[in-house]
């Protein structure tokens, strides 16, 4: 008997109580007896992009699962990731960048690099082994937080794909692409979360899991089986499953069953979106063909190709060509002050307060004693559709985010 469910909620308000109602109410069996057993819960942080991006795993979403899972007494919380492996090449704390280390004090609870844990070493394809992050193997609670979007190797990154992040480092991140999509389906041979909740909120569509575009679904996904949860989220993005790599690839080991696929088949969303697939340009559809893609395999991740690349006219050639889809910008945000000229409000429906994570009542907040709660997601800045919010201090890497995406995020909000 599977277990699925999705629900729609927009606003931090509606999403909070979604979440923990569903919880409560569906799947409180997979909660630990022992309040102090280690629980951890693994988002998806691929990029310093902000989840309304539609890159990373909503500030939203794991506030109203810790609210939960502190209200119901649980005591050992962490929220874990081993962050993509450009960044942690270059140095770049995604963690703090996406304010997910705030957001872990703002709760009491603990925010781990998994790229620098304890490592437990699991087989790959051909004998190849690659170690995953001991914390993972050892939750009681092992809770993964995967955001929907488009991948351009594999088609869709969800449950399956968003395991990566438990792998240790760069060294063993760059053995998946051995053989991407089985070595997928092995790390979750190995790594067995009791539960998935998947972040469809704000999800990307396109050029993903980087460079694609976000649309606004408001849904969130929760289930315990991440092959079933992985089709129904290409049923709800109108994608064949069948085209998805590691659903394929899951298909041929048999782990898709006819039971699989007749609740994909059966199963009624209330509504379907409809994802531009990801098409990469000329340029990188070249390279990643299979038939060429062990050759750019056998030189990626060397220590030349990584000085190479790290220079800055190459880095953005990688980036105009579509081959590498991140920017890796020294420059962090350095925030002194947000404050809001509510004169420019209008009749806005408040749309800062239905994206703030940490319930601030705003605009009013900002200028009140409440702004020393505000963990500076800056999320209430990215969606005022009239720029009444205004911060000094300096944008860093935050305008490169809004440069890309801040209209349409402002459109859509
Ligand atoms: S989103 Fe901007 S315009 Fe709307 S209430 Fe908030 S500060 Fe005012
Ligand atoms: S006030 Fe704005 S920046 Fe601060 S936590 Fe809320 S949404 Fe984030």
């Amino acid at each position: 008997m599977f277990r699925f469910d999705a629900v729609k909620a927009d606003g931090v308000t509606a999403i909070k109580a979604a979440v923990k109602n569903t919880l409560r109410e569906k799947y409180a069996d997979k909660l630990p007896k022992d309040k102090s057993a280690p629980i951890l819960i693994k988002p998806n942080l691929n990029s310093n992009m902000n989840a309304l991006t539609g890159n990373t795993t909503d500030l939203r979403l794991l506030a109203a699962v810790l609210e939960f899972l502190k209200e119901t007494g649980y005591t050992n919380i962490a929220m874990g990731e081993g962050t993509n492996s450009g960044f942690y090449r270059s140095g770049i704390n995604v963690i703090s960048r996406l304010k997910v280390d705030s957001l872990a004090r703002h709760y009491g609870v603990k925010a781990l690099d998994l790229n620098y844990s304890e490592r437990v070493e699991i087989p790959f394809e051909n004998g190849v082994k690659a170690s995953v992050a001991k914390e993972v193997l050892e939750a009681a609670l092992l809770i993964n937080m995967p955001k929907m979007k488009t991948h351009f190797e594999v088609g869709m990154s969800v449950c399956l794909k968003n395991l990566i992040g438990t792998l240790v480092g760069q060294e063993n991140k760059k053995k998946t692409h051995l053989s991407l999509s089985s070595n997928i389906l092995n790390i979750n041979k190995a790594v067995k979360p009791h539960l998935h909740i998947v972040d469809g909120l704000m999800a990307m569509e396109g050029l993903g899991p980087t460079r694609g575009t976000p649309l606004k679904t408001g849904v969130i996904l929760f289930g315990d089986d991440p092959y079933l949860i992985d089709m129904m989220v290409a049923k709800l993005a109108t994608f064949d499953y069948a085209k998805v790599k590691t659903l394929a690839e899951a298909e041929r080991r048999g782990i898709i069953t006819g039971a699989h696929k007749k609740f994909h088949d059966e199963y009624q969303f209330g509504d379907l979106f409809r994802f531009e697939p990801p098409k990469p340009g000329p340029i990188a559809a070249f390279i990643h063909n299979p038939k060429r893609q062990k050759y750019f395999l056998a030189i990626r991740n060397t220590a030349f190709f990584n000085a190479v690349c790290s220079t800055n006219i190459v880095g953005k050639l990688l980036f105009l060509t579509g081959l590498r889809q991140d920017v890796f910008i020294d420059d962090e945000l350095e925030l002194e002050k947000l404050a809001a000229d509510t004169s420019k409000c209008g009749d806005c429906p408040k749309k800062c307060a239905d994206y703030c994570p940490v319930d601030l009542d705003l605009p009013a907040a900002l200028n009140a004693e409440a702004a020393t709660k505000c963990i500076n997601c800056m999320y209430c800045y990215c969606v005022c559709p009239n720029g009444a919010i205004e911060f000094s201090g300096k944008a860093g890497f935050l305008d490169e985010q809004m440069r890309q995406y801040g209209q349409i995020i402002r459109r859509i909000a």
